[in-house]
């Protein structure tokens, strides 16, 4: 990266880390991320006892617009748009930084061959995106929470994000085949939940194996017992690696993998976070009314369409799946679905709203009013009140680096 830039340094667990920020009207600086990252990093440094690389460095860069943020083996790299410096800038850039950072382990440390001699010309998929991609996920907020700078109820708003994520998309879906078919379009359909339920199944894996440790070992420290076997220049067989994970751990991994990565059964919640004395529940009635669109807008990756299109949509003549392309006249891009949603949120039951959609190359305008529901939380997890102290002492070690 060349420029105008601010730079800032740290150490942490042994490695050196380098901040370079290039922001077009100098709003943003290397120190004022840095500080915020910093406790980030520190618990990243005590949930891997010690990082793999001896320098890394993260590349910002503020401009015009935002494309998002990736990894490479010793850096990452964040393009994203100026504004002016806030906390919230701050922790969002943390937050997905602890993900980015992460990658140091899964993939760089721990990675099969096909990741090992990557064909940037004509990529292969490797089945374990899980790993490098859902783990990376579940690891950034898990080493938050451990590090006492993510709480509980935090924490657990982003599993509820992670499962309402699962639900918009195909959950008859497997991680394998998203591993496997992530460079077609079918695949690209799906990809962005290998970010939520990838990161679920990690979560759950976790949680698996500290009960069969008896509280002893988890994920984490499967995860860095791998990175010292494996490493940045010895991969692990493609095809054995399940395998491989199941003999380093205990006999029942081999069905936690089959029924949850190879094949897409219904997530366990309410069993497994049981084990910790954690109560889930799909859906609460708040007792309030609340306002509803009648709808379910989603990105595909390519376009915006319109999903779940209630009786009164279908009936003003939209169809499942229309792109959709305006809403009250404003048309509906990556730059502006922000300023739509707040926009939306809004609107009360009875407000009349204006959608346009676009089929065959013509375009559709309807009109529509806001709809009437009850208001529900969905996907709640509580700590259970009447949780046994086998069960309290297991979430205790579950909370903590072991
Ligand atoms: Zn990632």
């Amino acid at each position: 990266m060349l420029g105008r830039l601010t730079k800032a340094t740290t150490n942490v667990a042994g490695a050196q880390i380098d901040v370079y920020t290039y922001s077009k009207s100098d709003k943003i600086k290397s120190d004022q991320l840095l500080n915020n990252m910093q406790s980030m990093l520190t618990a990243a440094g005590q949930f891997l006892k010690q990082l793999p690389v001896k320098r890394y460095t993260f590349l910002y860069h503020f401009e015009d617009q935002s494309w998002g943020a990736w990894e490479h083996s010793y850096s990452s790299e964040y393009v994203i748009k100026e504004e002016e410096f806030s906390k919230k800038l701050a922790d969002d850039m943390t937050s997905i930084a602890a993900h980015e950072f992460f990658h140091v382990v899964t993939p760089l440390n721990i990675h099969s061959e096909i990741i090992q001699q990557f064909n940037f010309e004509t990529p292969t998929p490797s089945e374990h995106l899980w790993l490098y991609e859902g783990v990376t996920e579940w690891a950034s907020d898990a080493m938050q929470l451990r590090g006492q700078i993510m709480d509980l109820p935090t924490y657990f708003g982003e599993l509820s994000q992670k499962i309402a994520y699962d639900k918009s998309v195909d959950t008859t879906y497997s991680l394998s085949k998203l591993g496997l078919t992530c460079y077609t379009d079918e695949g690209q359909r799906q990809y962005g939940n290998i970010y939520a339920r990838g990161a679920l199944v990690g979560g759950l894996l976790d949680i698996r194996l500290l009960e069969l440790s008896g509280g002893k070992r988890g994920l984490r420290e499967v995860i860095n017992e791998l990175a010292t076997t494996y490493g940045p220049d010895k991969s692990f067989p493609e095809k054995e690696f399940f395998a491989i994970f199941t003999q380093k751990t205990y006999p029942e991994i081999a069905d936690f993998f089959n029924r949850y990565i190879k094949a897409a059964e219904p997530l366990p919640f309410t069993e497994y976070y049981g084990k910790l004395g954690i109560t889930y529940t799909p859906s609460i009635p708040t007792g309030e009314k609340i306002a509803s669109l009648g709808m379910k807008p989603a990105f595909t990756g390519a376009k915006f369409v319109l999903t779940r299109l209630s009786d009164p949509l279908l009936k003003a003549g939209l169809q499942e799946n229309d792109e959709w392309v305006a809403f009250n006249g404003q048309p509906v891009s990556l730059e502006n679905i922000g300023k739509i949603q707040t926009d939306l949120k809004q609107l009360k039951p009875g407000d009349t709203y204006e959608v346009t959609v676009r089929r065959n190359g013509q375009d559709i305008t309807v009109k529509n009013a806001m709809l009437e529901k009850e208001g529900v939380k969905q996907y709640v997890f509580q700590l259970d009140p009447l949780a046994t102290p086998q069960q309290v002492q297991l979430r205790e070690v579950w909370m903590k680096n072991l």
